[in-house]
């Protein structure tokens, strides 16, 4: 059942590509939901000159695939004001407390208030600050502060960051947006894990080999180079993405599954990855950057040096991958590879986990180790589970083959599942900040990854090394191969 929640939703970048692409359309499904229903406004704030009734266009618009009708959207839209406002301008601060008191009484939302910053981190600093100085943040009913990625460009500048917000919001205020944490599959790590004791009983080194995760995009960086170019794939997606799927899978049962205890588990987890040395870096990451397509279908394809707004002699990797380990008792020893990179061969995300091999092939085929058995967790675009196992091969003898256990959602399932941004809001409305980075988190991953960048940034390399169209560079692959391993998932093969 769903239960009514009350708030005044500020969103700063209220014109901006996020708010449009994901949080009108994400509020809208709370609403056809009902867990919005008449006690809600929203005010969109951005620089521009905007009537309330041009927004509501703009928000109608939004929402055009997904509305029940045309009366409903606008329903829905009529809860949308607008205030333009320059967040570097204190008297604009005023201005907004008017509009957010009025809408408050008319609302009766008790001075639940919950801030959204879509927009540049750069601003994230004057905003909170601005609302606790002049009184945005109510006395009564909750305050909370939704801030998008990136968190920092490094330790130092996440800390500083950081340092800023917390002067006006409490870190249980704070929720930092990682849109992974609200996929479906991957909350569904948990239930894998603690639903399935066959499963959780064999996690550990002893029975898995290694586990592989793989987030691939098959499009390059389109129009955001400007921005891409200053941060690259470790930035833009171990740091946040990799890491907190990695600290789901290796984590330690939590006593319940709420925020508090799942959070404890995953900071220690996170706490066990082992740190490199500067001069072992090479030892375990790869990075890429795609140069043109190969393949004569899309030959037209550019290199990432050819895309708008980067810099012609880009040193900005598109492609990392790397080899993670974690030195706890539960994974002494097990690889955790990653690859993420952009122009890949195909689009997905997955995490295949590699169990031990029996120790002695008894069967026909006992020339080769039987493969081994393989659990794979489908996040996207299909969501879904895969198992393979040896089984006998009909016929005469003791052949065996690998039969491969499937479930994936259907597509109907994947479309009606809810959107990452509908689960994060409707978590943060109840207070539930499982599925948000928490300082301590973000600060022990930039740690992680500001080794690797600092030594990177010493060295220059021959790019690009990559082809539009692949599945990265081959020391991608022969960072597996030399511990005597592959990738699993080789959409190129298939
Ligand atoms: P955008 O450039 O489309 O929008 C930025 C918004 O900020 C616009 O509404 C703009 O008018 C407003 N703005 C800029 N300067 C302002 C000022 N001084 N005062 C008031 N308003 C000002 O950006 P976006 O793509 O919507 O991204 C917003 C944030 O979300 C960024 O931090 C981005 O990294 C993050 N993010 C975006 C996406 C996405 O899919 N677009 C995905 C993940 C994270």
């Amino acid at each position: 059942m769903s239960i009514e929640q009350k708030a005044l939703f500020t969103i700063f970048g209220g014109t901006g590509d996020l708010a449009k692409r994901k949080l009108y359309p994400s509020l809208y499904r709370l609403y056809k939901k009902g867990y919005l229903k008449e006690k809600f406004a929203v005010i969109g704030t951005a620089r521009r000159e905007w009537a309330d009734d041009f927004y509501r266009d703009v928000v109608i618009e939004s929402i055009q695939d997904i509305s029940e009708s045309k009366e409903h959207a606008i329903k829905f839209a009529s809860h949308f004001y607008y205030q333009s406002h320059n967040v570097t301008d204190i008297q604009h601060y005023n201005t907004l407390k008017t509009l957010s008191e009025k809408l408050d009484e008319n609302y009766q939302l008790d001075g639940n208030r919950l801030f959204y910053l879509a927009m540049s981190p750069n601003f994230f600093g004057i905003i909170s600050q601005n609302l606790k100085d002049r009184n945005l943040i109510t006395p009564t009913g909750f305050n909370r502060l939704i801030i998008e990625k990136p968190f920092g460009q490094d330790f130092e500048s996440a800390l500083e960051l950081n340092d800023q917000i917390r002067a006006s919001f409490e870190e249980d205020q704070i929720y930092r947006i990682d849109h992974y944490l609200g996929k479906e599959m991957v909350q569904n790590i948990s239930a894998v894990r603690f639903g399935n004791y066959m499963i959780e009983s064999m996690w550990n080194s002893r029975y898995i080999d290694n586990i592989q995760i793989t987030l691939s995009e098959s499009i390059g960086v389109e129009e955001r180079g400007g921005y891409y170019d200053t941060s690259g794939a470790l930035r833009d997606m171990l740091q946040n993405h990799i890491l907190q799927i990695i600290s789901l899978l290796a984590m330690e049962p939590p006593t319940r599954l709420e925020d508090k205890e799942i959070r404890t588990e995953k900071i220690k987890a996170l706490k066990a990855v082992r740190l490199f040395e500067p001069n072992e870096v090479s030892n375990y990451m790869v990075r890429g950057q795609y140069g043109p397509s190969k393949d004569e279908i899309s030959k037209d394809l550019n290199g990432y040096r050819e895309e708008l707004n980067v810099a012609p002699e880009s040193q900005t990797e598109t492609f990392v991958s790397g080899k993670i380990l974690i030195d706890n008792f539960r994974w002494a020893g097990v690889p955790f590879y990653f690859r993420t990179g952009k122009r890949l061969a195909e689009k997905g995300t997955q995490i295949d986990i590699e169990f031990k091999n029996v120790p002695l092939n008894l069967f026909d085929n006992n020339e080769e180790p039987l493969p081994a058995n393989i659990l794979t967790i489908y996040i996207q675009p299909t969501e879904g589970f895969s198992l393979e196992l040896n089984t006998k091969k009909i016929g005469l003898g003791l052949e065996t083959e690998t039969l491969k256990l499937e479930h994936k959602h259907s597509a109907e399932t994947t479309a009606n599942s809810p959107e990452a941004y509908e689960k994060l809001i409707l978590d943060c409305l109840n207070g539930d900040s499982t599925n948000f980075t928490h300082w301590d988190e973000v600060a022990t991953s930039w740690k992680f990854v500001d080794i690797i960048r600092k030594h990177w940034d010493s060295e220059k390399i021959d790019f690009p090394n990559y082809a539009s169209g692949s599945m990265g560079p081959i020391e991608s692959e022969q960072l597996l191969n030399k511990d005597g391993f592959k990738w699993h998932w080789c959409p190129n093969n298939n």
